[in-house]
């Protein structure tokens, strides 16, 4: 038989399926794979059966319905003041990771290099590495990751296409501030280089932060696509709504890739997402507060138990060193598969975050967004095997 494709087939399953099937096989609190235990809006979930009652249910517009591309160009304006015309400058996918994929394989050919940031999101490399471009990973370093000047302008050269970005970061919790985008901004500038933003979190934001897209800069406009997800901004992870705003240049190059992976995405859920985009301050800055309180909790919890907890300032995620407490163990993966099967909390292990040599092995991702009981039962049960925790 002949070899499949070498990018893919040499990869293994996620770390978060794995780890949430190794969850249900032990009865484990799953505080790995990043997604709400509570839905969304109800609301906006009646939207989508209406919709699904009334239709139409045929293929909507390739690019997204129109309700839901001048929704999603009425939040950009609204929020960052970014200014798209919603019938070529505003795409619809199926979820981010569709729109992570559209966007790398429509501007990237066989030679390019892309400047991306460690730890990175799972589904950036394999992309990257099948549209034949080279990836140059700037790392960034625990507690503060913040972005190395020096690495930062040595990863770009003449062969930089694009640099990839995700903001509020996942797993670090990271909100690029205004200084660090504008050197990112400048170092794309001089190379001629693209911006793809991945901005799913740009409503996890915590402690009176706001998130600031790279597009708003001045002349950044023309060369970002930013990426947003339903799913994060609704708490409706498993309806894969994305979508990705840019110039119409861009926008259309990715369209012609989006007609070939997904071509359209459910008609019923883009009206519901349309509704949705338009619910008032009130909405995301409540979502914003309830989980900015999670996080809380979750930190005060592990802090009690003896864990080291990093800062969080936006995201579902709160990262935590493991040294000193519970088990020495030889790896990051070996304590997360430790904790889901021995303590009955599954966590995810940081060093899947890291494609290059020596990643952390002394870190471990906890998800927050979760019932308050479910934290605190989790707590319980991480104080119980690891012989510290709450106090009477
Ligand atoms: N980017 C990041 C950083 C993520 O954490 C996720 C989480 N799922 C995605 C992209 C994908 O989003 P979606 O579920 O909308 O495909
Ligand atoms: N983005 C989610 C996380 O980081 C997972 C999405 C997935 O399972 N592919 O946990």
């Amino acid at each position: 038989m002949k070899p499949l494709n070498p990018d893919f087939a040499s990869l293994g399953t996620t770390i978060f399926t794995t780890m949430s099937a190794l969850a249900v096989e032990h009865g484990a609190i799953n505080l790995g794979q990043g997604f709400p235990d509570e839905d969304g809006p109800a609301d906006i979930i009646a939207k989508a059966a209406d919709a699904l009652s009334t239709g139409p249910n045929q293929y909507p517009p390739m690019a997204g319905l129109p309700a839901l591309r001048q929704a999603v160009a009425a939040h950009d304006r609204r929020f960052y003041g970014l200014d798209y015309d919603w019938q070529d400058e505003i795409l619809v996918t199926s979820g981010a990771t569709e729109a992570l994929a559209a966007c790398l394989m429509a501007l990237l050919a066989p030679g390019d290099e892309v400047v991306l940031f460690e730890p990175l999101y799972d589904s950036y490399l394999p992309i990257i590495r099948q549209c034949g471009a080279t990836p140059r990973i700037v790392r960034l370093e625990a507690p503060g990751w913040d972005i190395p000047e020096s690495s930062l302008a040595e990863a770009f050269s003449p062969a930089t296409k694009l640099v990839l970005i995700n903001s509020p970061m996942n797993p670090t919790g990271k909100l690029f501030a205004a200084g660090a985008i504008e050197v990112i901004a400048r170092h794309a500038r001089a190379h001629d280089a693209y911006l793809v933003c991945d901005e799913v979190y740009e409503h996890l934001v915590f402690d009176g932060r706001r998130h600031q897209p790279i597009a708003a800069l001045p002349e950044m406009r023309a060369r970002t696509l930013r990426i947003g997800s339903a799913g994060k901004s609704f708490s409706l992870t498993g309806w894969k709504v994305g979508y990705v705003s840019g110039p119409r240049e861009l926008v259309s190059a990715v369209a012609r890739v989006h007609q070939f992976l997904t071509f359209t995405t459910p008609p019923g859920l883009q009206a519901a997402v349309a509704y949705a985009l338009a619910k008032d301050d009130g909405y995301y800055s409540g979502l914003a507060a309830s989980l900015e309180a999670k996080r809380d909790r979750l930190a005060a919890g592990l802090r009690q138990v003896g864990f080291t907890v990093l800062p969080a300032e936006g995201t579902y995620f709160l990262t935590a060193l493991t040294d000193g407490i519970g088990p020495a163990l030889d790896s990051d993966v070996d304590y997360a598969r430790w904790l889901t099967t021995e303590a009955g909390v599954a966590v995810i292990p940081c060093s899947a975050f890291y494609a290059g040599d020596n990643p952390p092995r002394n870190m471990i991702r906890f998800c927050f967004c979760k019932k308050n009981e479910v934290l605190d039962a989790a707590i319980a049960r991480l104080a119980a095997a690891l012989g510290s925790g709450p106090s009477p």
